[in-house]
């Protein structure tokens, strides 16, 4: 069964995240990976977890949700991560940002990134990773921190060719959200085919960005299906085993 490898519950509150994860197997869906992306969201995950066994939390500091106390805010992450499956959504979101007014801006969130690489190498973790417009950044850290690229995971994947080829030569894992379905985006089609089996998940990043035919309403995990749909066909297997293949795969990196 599908698993959706990156998504967020936290806007449907308590009630309505429990909801929902009762009523997973009705909708197909074997689990979820979830993103807590600040310390409110961890404390909403945590007990989430232990009451659903589907469910399967990364906790970390997202770029653009940096506190000013984020060096407490990462004292605090410690304490989540024996029950994580990475640390998540971690990494550099520069967009709009390359003028001299956000170099501050910039620096911490690169600071933040590279504490919480060195948290995920002393608990043994693997990362996913959130990057916007801020690759070749993001591959140097990557680089002179040593990381293990067969941990990592970018998830919304909308980079080019060559970064694909980067990552997948080392071993690392690319997951393809809704912007898969949009009739062209960039290179992710170009990306997904090249890339091999072994290396692809699926994912939704709900709430947003719904796939094709349901742009403009609110994305839900149920639509990774429709993100399954189209890798199959462009790797030209059939939905079956593209599921097979996403769902071993999301397992396999997130160890569960
Ligand atoms: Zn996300």
């Amino acid at each position: 069964m599908l698993i959706d490898a990156h998504c967020h519950l936290d806007h449907l509150g308590m009630t309505g995240a429990s909801i929902f994860l009762s009523k997973l197997a009705e909708k197909n869906l074997e689990g979820l990976v979830v993103a807590g992306t600040r310390s409110r969201d961890w404390k909403f995950y945590a007990p989430l977890a232990e009451q659903f066994p589907s469910l399967h939390v990364c906790y970390g500091i997202h770029p653009l949700e940096i506190s000013e106390h984020w060096e407490q805010d990462l004292e605090q992450l410690r304490m989540f991560l024996p029950k994580a499956v990475a640390v998540g959504e971690i990494g550099l979101d520069f967009h709009g940002m390359f003028d001299r007014a956000h170099i501050s801006e910039m620096k911490r969130q690169m600071k933040v990134f590279e504490r919480q690489l060195r948290i995920a190498q002393f608990y043994q973790l693997p990362v996913v990773i959130h990057c916007r417009d801020a690759f070749f950044a993001i591959q140097e850290i990557l680089l002179y921190t040593k990381f293990d690229l067969h941990r990592v995971m970018f998830h919304c994947f909308v980079e080019d060719v060559e970064a694909a080829r980067w990552i997948l030569s080392n071993g690392g894992i690319v997951s393809y959200s809704g912007v898969l379905t949009f009739k062209k985006f960039g290179d992710t089609h170009d990306t997904a085919a090249l890339a091999d089996l072994s290396q692809v998940v699926v994912e939704t990043d709900s709430p947003y960005l719904t796939p094709s035919p349901f742009r403009g309403e609110q994305n839900s995990p149920d639509y990774v299906r429709y993100v399954a749909e189209k890798l199959a066909e462009i790797k030209n297997i059939s939905y079956e085993d593209c599921v097979a293949a996403t769902a071993q795969n999301t397992r396999r990196f997130f160890g569960f």
